[in-house]
């Protein structure tokens, strides 16, 4: 279904250098779990014989249930795995370090995923240079453009409000907004009642529900507003709670906290948890992790869309060309980085409005500008 075409090794790494930027995000998005205003943006540059390659790392400073911070990330990023990946490049007579080693060497926790989501994506950058490709023709995207969706914030239904007209304005052909039971049908009104009945709505619950009466009452609420989603009404991994409130109520439901591995698609599918999972490259250990995440969904007739983290132009790139594969059947978060950042460090000029255009030229997207970052930590092999 997928067919990835094979890369040009980017030779052996000589430099790997951690940075960070930070941009505060246009409309605060309030969640269940907390209000975030501002994003550390953490890039990992490698510098190999033949070429070089940027990746970004798509966690927050205050990740809802399951993920790892960013702080702890880039903690294990140092400790433990770039020091691992440098290793293995010596036991390899100082070798080239292939981006589809990373997974496998890195991967299998959650942290570990992220760590390796990053350098997977800084070396696979570097291999697509060498190879004069770009990610969305390796990964076969015939499109030049995917649909746009958008996920917006606001404290208040006025402020929601105003960020769904602006999304709208630029072609948004999905709203994607955070909930909590207080407020959930209110949001869900005011977003319907803006998007018309052509748009697509999507609620993000963040696991702010549980089995109670008084929760089912609200989530049967939403049933009249024709929404595509709710994600995430429970937290944590018990699937059989799931399953059971998806039969007790009959709005779409999408498990995005809950989905890190293959594994735990396919027994969504097996318990009838969800009729959807949001992939995010991040948690699966980068984009060949996202690719596998895809496959494991449609086997087990699940839709799907890819889920971002607010990133800089870099890594919504990745989001954007990987929404274009075929099996993504739903329209994922696709927006510019400049719809939501104040300070895109990637973006060159403001992003037009209409589908997003795929990074057409080498490599997985655009490097960010380097006087606007600083580095955090250097590695040299030997
Ligand atoms: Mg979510």
């Amino acid at each position: 279904m997928i067919v990835a075409r094979s890369l040009e090794d980017a030779g052996a790494p000589l430099n790997i250098t951690l940075y960070e930027a930070h941009s505060s995000l246009r409309t605060p998005v309030v969640s269940a779990q907390g209000t975030h205003a501002q994003r550390r943006i953490v890039y990992c540059s490698v510098e190999t014989q033949h070429g070089r390659g940027f990746g970004e790392l798509a966690t927050v400073e205050q990740p809802s249930w399951g993920d790892p911070s960013t702080n702890e990330t880039v903690s294990y990023l140092i400790a433990t795995a770039i020091p691992r990946l440098l290793e293995a490049s010596k036991a390899r007579g100082g070798g080239a370090l292939a981006s589809y080693l990373v997974g496998p060497l890195l991967g299998g926790s959650r942290i570990g995923n992220a760590a390796a989501s990053l350098i997977e994506m800084a070396l696979l950058d570097a291999e697509l240079r060498c190879s004069s490709m770009n990610l969305a023709s390796w990964l076969g995207v015939e499109h030049a453009s995917v649909r746009r969706g958008a996920t917006i914030g606001g404290a208040s239904i006025a402020e929601l409000e105003v960020a769904a007209y602006r999304a709208l304005e630029a072609g948004a052909q999905r709203l994607r907004a955070k909930i909590d039971p207080e407020r959930a049908f209110a949001s869900g009104a005011a977003l319907r009642n803006m998007a018309g009945d052509q748009i697509a709505v999507q609620l993000d619950a963040n696991g702010s529900f549980d089995l109670s009466g008084s929760s089912i009452e609200i989530l049967r609420s939403l049933e009249a507003l024709d929404i595509a989603c709710l994600e995430q009404p429970l937290i944590g991994a018990d699937l059989a709670a799931m399953a059971q409130l998806h039969s007790l109520i009959s709005i779409p439901l999408c498990l995005d906290e809950t989905v890190a591995s293959l594994r735990t698609i396919t027994d969504v599918a097996r318990y009838g948890a969800a009729n959807a999972v949001c992939i995010k490259p991040v948690r699966f250990g980068g984009v060949r992790g996202a690719v596998a995440a895809i496959e494991q969904a449609n086997a087990g007739h699940l839709s799907c869309f890819i889920g971002g983290m607010f990133e800089s132009g870099l890594g919504r790139s990745l989001i954007q060309a990987l929404a274009g594969l075929p099996s993504v059947d739903m329209v994922s978060d696709t927006a510019p980085a400049d719809t939501y950042l104040e300070q895109d460090p990637c973006a060159l000029t403001p992003s037009a409005s209409g589908e997003p255009l795929l990074w057409s030229h080498l490599g997985v997207g655009p490097w960010p500008d380097e006087a606007q970052l600083t580095p955090i930590a250097v590695f040299s092999p030997g």
